[in-house]
């Protein structure tokens, strides 16, 4: 089986767990720009994660055979700072040029306060400004519902943007409808206890159908697992769900939403 991993932090993993996805059958992952376990003191600090998400990272995936893109932007964990988000905002465009660059993401709100709102309206016009697709993070507290529609309304309020370009990350049973609803793709972080386990995303699938969504490891500095994705194929597949559903999960919906920025190609 072959898959895409759409969301995963390989800056915070070690090579071995290239080599254990490329085992299992990853074709191509993508790494939004997001926190890095602690709080970067001035935007130089971010001119380097850049540098490492458009020129380090792709070269180390390679040598497993991986083709890896990321996304860029101030993440909400140190967007409360807006002066320095403004900082970090202006350094994009630059890297947008980028072989590998998808798009602006993880954007999103992480406590819902006001500050992490405008830095995610200036973020959301930043991507209409250039064309980008958008990949959104969702907060993990218990306002994951309240955040989801405080994002949902910012991009409407844009004016400018598709729904069908924009990825809501990190959904659960109580957030999957909205999104879906109104016309985002929506992908189910695999998360050993929070967010979703293996077995509730199958869950939301047998619920919700296999259209727009797709499953993610999410795997970062904190307890994660970069072999989610094929760990809930298995999941799948025990369940019964055809050799063909799963690929449509795992393979061909993320090939769908990120085969619309042409930069997007995992044969290359
Ligand atoms: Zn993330």
């Amino acid at each position: 089986m072959k898959y895409i991993d759409p969301h995963i932090h390989m800056v915070s993993r070690v090579t071995d767990d290239y080599a254990r996805m490329a085992r299992a059958g990853c074709v191509a992952l993508t790494e939004p720009a997001f926190w890095a376990g602690f709080d970067r003191r001035s935007a130089e600090g971010f001119y380097d994660y850049f540098r490492q998400l458009t020129q380090v990272e792709p070269k180390r995936a390679k040598a497993y055979g991986i083709r890896h893109f990321s996304w860029l932007c101030i993440n909400p964990k140190e967007a409360e700072d807006v002066v320095l988000a403004r900082e970090v905002i202006a350094l994009i465009p630059e890297f947008l040029e980028a072989a590998n660059v998808l798009g602006i993401g993880e954007i999103g709100l992480n406590k819902n306060s006001r500050n992490e709102l405008t830095v995610l309206e200036e973020q959301i016009a930043l991507a209409a400004d250039y064309n980008q697709l958008i990949l959104v993070h969702t907060p993990h507290l218990e306002d994951k519902l309240k955040g989801t529609k405080l994002i949902i309304d910012a991009i409407k309020r844009n004016g400018r943007i598709d729904p069908g370009r924009v990825l809501i990350d990190h959904v659960e049973e109580h957030t999957v409808e909205v999104v879906l609803d109104e016309g985002f793709w929506a992908g189910m972080t695999l998360y050993p206890e929070t967010k979703c386990t293996p077995e509730r995303a199958v869950d939301i699938l047998e619920m919700y159908g296999n259209e727009r969504l797709w499953m993610n490891s999410a795997g970062d500095w904190g307890n994660s697992d970069p072999l989610a994705v094929p760990k809930a194929c298995l999941e799948m597949a025990r369940r019964g769900h055809t050799a063909s559903d799963i690929e449509k999960v795992s393979y061909h919906n993320p090939l769908s939403f990120l085969g619309q920025c042409p930069k997007f190609d995992v044969d290359a």
